[in-house]
């Protein structure tokens, strides 16, 4: 047992197990102490200067980063002295100094931890330090993002959210007054390694780091009368957008949702979940037929278009092993655009295909090649939760009183199993339900995989499936799916299914989800409370296995003739390609 220090912070006697911060020690008495460029594990640093406090171990009190500096047995902490309030405000100001300071117009206003600071703090005089300003072009050649570092304040936030995706494509150039946050040699971040996950934007505390903004284009979609506007909901939207209207962290808003996407003006909401039961039906006849034609093994999932672009840029050696399945999103667009297009005696080029994601390396994938099977973009147009929270909002739509409205049928009908995509192990229990039933022949009574649920980067499990044991993994994040696909390469793990999901904790996490600020995200498994609105969800459903759905089967039955058909392999299946070459790492 760790030995106990005993100190005393504002007056108040503190016990706390040695090798705390004072930053931590502070929380167990209710203390908040403010941070900027601090990230638990991940980014600490001592840089900011924002968390100083008054500390005395016997020589007097003396300004410190309480996020760096461990408590001491008869330390006296101050938290909020006037002189730790002047540090902290005059830090804010030089922040200040060179800050591009358009808080009326910025994307993160009202949501910016820096905003706020300076609001508590009452800085009144924003110019008070103003001098030579360095001034930087945006950065806008990546797919995905804009970099606008005239507000950046320098945390490295982003560089560390990077670096833990075992990417590590930014960092800080030059020194002084000039240090920036950018890519190497000045390159723009689309001529990097970087694989669209977003992650550093949720981990930026300013409007510094944001995802390229496509509403302006549904919304001219929308007004044009020629063109049908179709949107599509990935699951994890709905277990996070009530997040941007005041709701609790894992509040599920399905109906809410629908009804908003509905006075948006969109002529037919659908669900994402339908395709992601498609998925299976395809992925899961992939894997049979691997295992029993001796295909290549382990077969990694391609739903996560982050994931891939990683593996294309960082282990193309493992491509053969990546299922070909298309991701559910792009799934989706391409059944809209041949099938239902067909159907209803729509040209698929007046179909103005519109997703809503959590993911910002959806806008990379919809550019991709091999993803137009009607001869046109599978998808046209995909914006992450963040923007229709701001189409919400910008439209005046009372998200909050709104009715639960159901999707439009048919593709909005979807199984429990289409549901649990978002959170990491839900493809894989979703694909486990099918794959069990169809090779045993029987029906499974027990749904839940619960070996793969939690929020763990790494899961391992062996399963009994019809006589065979499968070993199978789960994996999210990028620096744990580097360490899985080590280990596999070097021959150490024997796996036949891999989940990889690119952001840590799945699509629930996704880097175009809702910005909790640091110190929500410190003390809150935002990742499981997401995730289990997702769950309630599948349990909630009557039809929890995606072969039982009947959207399915009358895709099969009217179209698709049967999963893995030369038809469905034409339409729902792609190619990658190895672009570890192109890239700057
Ligand atoms: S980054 Fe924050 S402080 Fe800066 S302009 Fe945007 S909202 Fe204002
Ligand atoms: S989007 Fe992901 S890979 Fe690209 S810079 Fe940000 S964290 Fe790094
Ligand atoms: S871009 Fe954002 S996260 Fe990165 S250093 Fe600047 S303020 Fe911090």
């Amino acid at each position: 047992m760790a030995k106990m220090i005993n100190l005393k912070i504002n007056g108040m006697d503190v016990s706390v197990p040695a090798g705390t911060t004072i930053l931590e020690a502070a929380r167990e008495i209710g203390i908040e102490i403010p941070t900027l460029c601090f990230m638990k594990e991940m980014n600490e640093i001592g840089a900011c200067r924002i968390c100083v406090v008054e500390a005395n171990e016997g020589r007097g009190f003396r300004i410190v980063a309480s996020c760096v500096y461990p408590v001491t047995e008869g330390m006296e902490v101050r938290t909020n002295s006037k002189a730790v309030i002047e540090s902290r405000k005059m830090t804010l100001e030089l922040l200040l100094s060179t800050h591009d300071r358009k808080c009326l117009s910025c994307v993160r206003s009202g949501n910016c931890e820096f905003q706020k600071l300076c609001n508590d703090y009452g800085i009144e005089d924003e110019a008070k330090f103003d001098g030579d300003k360095p001034h930087y072009e945006l950065d806008k050649t990546s797919p995905h993002m804009i970099r606008d570092n005239n507000k950046c304040v320098l945390c490295r936030r982003c560089v560390a959210a990077c670096h833990a995706q075992h990417v590590g494509v930014i960092g800080t150039n030059d020194r002084g007054i000039d240090t920036n946050v950018a890519c190497a040699f000045e390159k723009g971040l689309g001529a990097t390694g970087c694989v669209s996950c977003g992650q550093c934007i949720i981990s930026c505390p300013t409007g510094a780091l944001t995802e390229k903004d496509d509403t302006d284009k549904v919304i001219d979609a929308i007004n044009d009368p020629e063109k049908v506007v179709i949107v599509q909901t990935a699951p994890a939207v709905r277990a996070a957008l009530g997040e941007e209207f005041g709701l609790p962290i894992g509040t599920g808003v399905e109906g809410k949702m629908v009804a908003a996407l509905r006075r948006l003006g969109f002529d037919k909401v659908f669900d994402t979940d339908v395709a992601a039961d498609l998925t299976i039906m395809e992925e899961g006849t992939e894997f049979i037929d691997r295992v029993k034609n001796g295909g290549v093994l382990p077969m990694i999932t391609s739903c996560s278009p982050g994931w891939i672009n990683f593996c294309e840029m960082y282990h193309p050696n493992m491509i053969p092993n990546l299922s070909s399945c298309k991701s559910p999103q792009q799934m989706f667009g391409a059944v809209l655009k041949t099938y239902y297009a067909e159907k209803h005696g729509i040209d698929p080029k007046n179909i103005v295909s519109v997703s809503v994601m959590p993911c910002t390396a959806k806008k990379y994938e919809i550019m991709r090649d091999d993803e137009n099977a009607a001869g046109v973009p599978d998808l046209d147009i995909t914006i992450t939760t963040r923007e229709l929270a701001r189409m919400i909002k910008k439209a005046r739509i009372e998200f909050n009183k709104l009715p639960d409205e159901q999707f439009d049928s048919p593709l909005g009908e979807a199984t429990g199993a289409g549901v649990i995509f978002g959170a990491t192990g839900g493809v894989m229990e979703a694909a486990l339900r099918t794959v069990a039933e169809v090779l045993e022949g029987k029906t499974i009574e027990n749904v839940e995989y619960t070996a793969v649920r939690g929020t763990d980067a790494i899961k391992e499990a062996t399963l009994n499936v019809a006589g065979m044991d499968v070993n199978i993994c789960v994996v999210s994040g990028l620096d744990a799916a580097h360490k899985v696909l080590t280990a596999v390469e070097n021959g150490e793990k024997n796996y036949h299914f891999i989940e990889i999901m690119c952001c840590p904790g799945g699509c629930v996490n996704g880097g175009g989800q809702p910005i909790q600020p640091n110190s929500v995200r410190q003390t809150v498994d935002i990742k499981a409370l997401r995730a289990k609105a997702l769950y309630d969800y599948d349990a909630a459903n009557t039809k929890r296995k995606s072969h039982e759905s009947p959207v399915v089967k009358a895709l099969y039955d009217e179209y698709f003739e049967k999963p893995g058909s030369h038809k469905a392999h034409k339409i729902l299946h792609t190619t990658y390609v190895d672009r570890s070459k192109n890239v700057m790492k």
